[in-house]
């Protein structure tokens, strides 16, 4: 099995790209956070828990994450590999999902990120937010709240998978949606 993570900051462009590089190489797409808004929608006892912190574009406890993805692992069949979207978001999720893959036998193959500059990235949410309607696209204070989470948890993950040799980037502004998914298809392609 493959595990490809991919990586960015909010509203860099992770889930309109992911399909066409899951249908491409045979992965399940696995979005944390749209499997999280799917519990809050059904209602679950999950759902309820994550709800306000999501809505304050806050984390979500590491076990709640690191639960969800390892059932998927466990349960999702007939597909090459796994297209992790949202997951890993801090470095201990990401020593946590290399137990979790240890475990298994496996490892994680390659990080693909999808770059744009940071004074795009508020643009690029409150874009999405007119067309999705995501609760946490809305509110410029969550918006602040989830740019910096990402700089001060995530973006140190960067130079945990460059440390490990895995780490590929396509910068993905300016351009078209056609163009740049051309170019991360391209970048998959070139680290098969
Ligand atoms: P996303 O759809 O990836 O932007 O995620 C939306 C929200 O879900 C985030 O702002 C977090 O509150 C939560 N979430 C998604 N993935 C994770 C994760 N790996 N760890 C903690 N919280 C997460």
């Amino acid at each position: 099995m493959k595990y490809y993570i991919l990586f960015g900051p909010p509203g860099a462009g992770k889930g309109t790209h992911a399909g066409a590089v899951a249908e491409k190489y045979n992965l399940k797409h696995l979005s944390t956070g749209e499997l999280l808004r799917n519990e809050i929608a059904a209602g679950t006892e999950l759902g309820k828990k994550a709800k306000s912190l999501i809505e304050a574009g806050s984390l979500v406890p590491d076990e709640v994450v690191e639960g969800i993805i390892e059932s998927a692992f466990d349960t999702i069949r007939g597909v090459d590999g796994f297209l992790l979207d949202g997951f890993p978001r801090t470095i201990a999720q990401g020593e946590a999902l290399d137990r979790i893959l240890a475990k298994r036998g496996e490892k994680v193959d390659a990080v693909i990120a999808i770059m744009i500059p940071d004074e795009i990235v508020k643009e690029r949410i409150a874009g999405r937010a007119k067309v999705e309607g995501r609760a946490d696209d809305a509110n410029e204070e969550v918006i602040q709240n989830r740019i910096r989470t990402y700089h001060e948890l995530t973006e140190p993950l960067i130079a945990f998978y460059k440390e490990a040799g895995k780490y590929h980037e396509a910068v993905c502004y300016p351009g078209t949606i056609e163009e740049n998914r051309a170019k991360v298809l391209a970048l998959v392609d070139s680290i098969q």
